[in-house]
């Protein structure tokens, strides 16, 4: 309860960004907090139960929660990135954004049939990025354990996209 309201204090809402209407949660003040950031990277690897192998994490601020979780958890990490940034062989998935389309990828070869792996990521909002990042490690043979946000903005609808998976948030906001 305190890593969350310290975590609601932190978090920046920047209004019209990155387009107008938009209201952004800016994670930075949180991460150049050391007792915050320690407190949120603490909460988000206590949510599984069970051995995780893998934390996947995507771009970019997903990275900077899933390494220091997968640490603490003594587990692997699977960067998801942004199209075309990996380079070995890929396995990709496309979903839709309000207007066009987003592709992300990983390396399969990183995760194996079988690995328990957690999603780790700062915003759930409408839930596509994460219900496409389940998809690339389901592609894989990985289960999915669970998938841990720091913020989740609620009004938005994202859990919908990702039934029966087991869903933990620091922060809950409409
Ligand atoms: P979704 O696919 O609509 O759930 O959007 C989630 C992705 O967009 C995450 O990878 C977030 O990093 C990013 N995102 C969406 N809204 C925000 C926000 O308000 N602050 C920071 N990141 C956001």
């Amino acid at each position: 309860a305190d890593v969350a309201r310290r975590a609601d204090e932190l978090v920046r809402l920047v209004p019209d960004y990155p387009l107008p209407g938009v209201l952004f949660r800016d994670i930075t003040p949180l991460l150049a907090d050391a007792d915050a950031f320690a407190g949120v990277v603490g909460t988000l690897a206590a949510g599984t139960t069970g051995p995780v192998d893998l934390v996947a994490g995507m771009e970019a601020r997903g990275f900077l929660l899933a390494a220091p979780v997968a640490a603490a958890l003594g587990s692997g990490v699977v960067p998801v990135r942004k199209a075309g940034k990996l380079p070995a062989p890929t396995a990709s998935q496309s979903y839709a954004l309000e207007y066009g389309e987003a592709t992300i990828e990983i390396h399969p070869a990183t995760v194996p049939a079988g690995a328990r792996v957690l999603v780790v990521d700062d915003v759930l909002a409408t839930g596509g990025t994460a219900a496409a990042t389940v998809e690339l490690l389901r592609g894989c043979g990985a289960e999915v354990v669970g998938l841990a946000f720091l913020v989740e903005i609620a009004g938005l609808g994202g859990r919908d996209l990702l039934p029966g998976l087991a869903i933990d948030t620091v922060l809950t906001v409409d």
